[in-house]
């Protein structure tokens, strides 16, 4: 593994990042669940990915987390960056969603409790909240790294002008932001209009989630729909629709060009996102061990001549 410097902290943090967003929840295996982090943590994977929604059910995917930790990697804690977040619906009333002090530093405990952890390492903003001042939910993370329960401080899915306006607060407040979490990869590269630019200026680390398209940046479905796969499941952000022959005639082109390359298009989407310099790790999501390993195998080959990018360009349209 390799280890990327996270801004302007002294956090580094590994290339590749897992999340636990899907496939680590009640509904799933738990002796899949727990291979996963095990082989992960093996590779050097330091850093874990959860918020408190991630299941489902809601809050599963964390109290997995805690279950798995304390089976297998408890005795290596402060080898692991674990971060959580609040930001979407949780519970119902009016203190479960959005970006209010009260909703997020109670979502916060119960994450802890979740987890059985003491703090969490990176607690984020996980989107911006309309209705709520900024300046109340960047108090909120403030105030969680000053209690201790948090290390550091981040924010996930905030627009430029937004991500500066959150980033002048905590910096005010004497808590600087460590990290912006957003949804990069060759099919979403609106981060380049302008975030990665703020975000580099403002020495804040970028951290890229959904690299892989969910799985369509991957060989998954370009024999069909697996019957294991996300698209194939209920509840997912992929949909069936989505895996349609167009987007699938990009996905077949690109494959030709990272087998050249000698790897495969999954590796060849993270070296993609991991090109940029602000970008501090590929925070990507797995079904099952095997799929991690050829992840991390991505890194063998990271660099990319001037012709295959403009190639990439070239299919993607940009
Ligand atoms: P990816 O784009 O990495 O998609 C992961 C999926 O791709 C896997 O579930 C698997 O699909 C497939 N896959 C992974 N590796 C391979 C491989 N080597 N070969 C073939 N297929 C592969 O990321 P996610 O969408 O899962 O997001 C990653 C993480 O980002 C989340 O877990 C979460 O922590 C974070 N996130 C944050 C958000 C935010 O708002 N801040 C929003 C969304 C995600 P299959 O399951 O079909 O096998």
């Amino acid at each position: 593994m390799s280890y990327r410097a996270c801004g302007r902290s002294g956090v580094r943090l590994p290339a590749i990042s897992l999340g636990l967003w899907h496939n680590f929840g009640g509904v799933d295996t738990f002796e899949n669940v727990r291979a996963m982090l095990r082989r992960a943590f093996d590779f050097g994977i330091t850093h874990f990915d959860l918020a408190n929604n991630y299941g489902p059910p809601p809050g599963s995917a964390e109290e997995n987390f805690g279950r798995a930790l304390n089976l297998d990697l408890r005795a290596w804690r402060d080898e692991i960056i674990i971060s959580t977040k609040a930001g979407y619906y949780m519970w119902p009333g009016p203190y479960g969603d959005g970006g209010s002090r009260k909703y997020l530093l109670a979502s916060l405990d119960q994450s802890l409790r979740r987890m059985v952890l003491d703090y969490v390492d990176v607690f984020c903003s996980h989107r911006p909240d309309p209705d709520a001042p900024v300046e109340e939910t960047m108090s909120a993370l403030d105030h969680a790294v000053r209690s201790g329960k948090a290390l550091y401080a981040g924010i996930s899915n905030y627009d430029p002008d937004q991500t500066a306006a959150a980033v002048a607060i905590l910096g005010s407040l004497g808590t600087p932001c460590l990290i912006h979490q957003m949804k990069y990869s060759m099919f979403v590269r609106r981060p380049e209009e302008g975030l990665f630019n703020r975000l580099q200026a403002a020495g804040i680390g970028a951290i890229a989630f959904s690299p892989l398209a969910q799985g369509l940046l991957t060989g998954r479905y370009l024999d069909g729909i697996p019957a294991d796969s996300r698209a194939a499941k209920p509840d997912t952000f992929l949909k069936r629709r989505d895996v349609t022959e167009g987007r699938l005639k990009p996905v077949r082109l690109l494959n030709k060009i990272a087998r050249r390359r000698g790897q495969s298009l999954a590796q060849m989407a993270l070296a993609w996102v991991l090109r940029q310099p602000v970008m501090a790790s590929a925070l990507v999501g797995a079904s099952r061990v095997e799929q991690i390993e050829e992840c991390v195998a991505a890194l063998n080959n990271i660099d990319f001549t001037d012709s295959e990018l403009e190639r990439i360009d070239e299919i993607l349209g940009a």
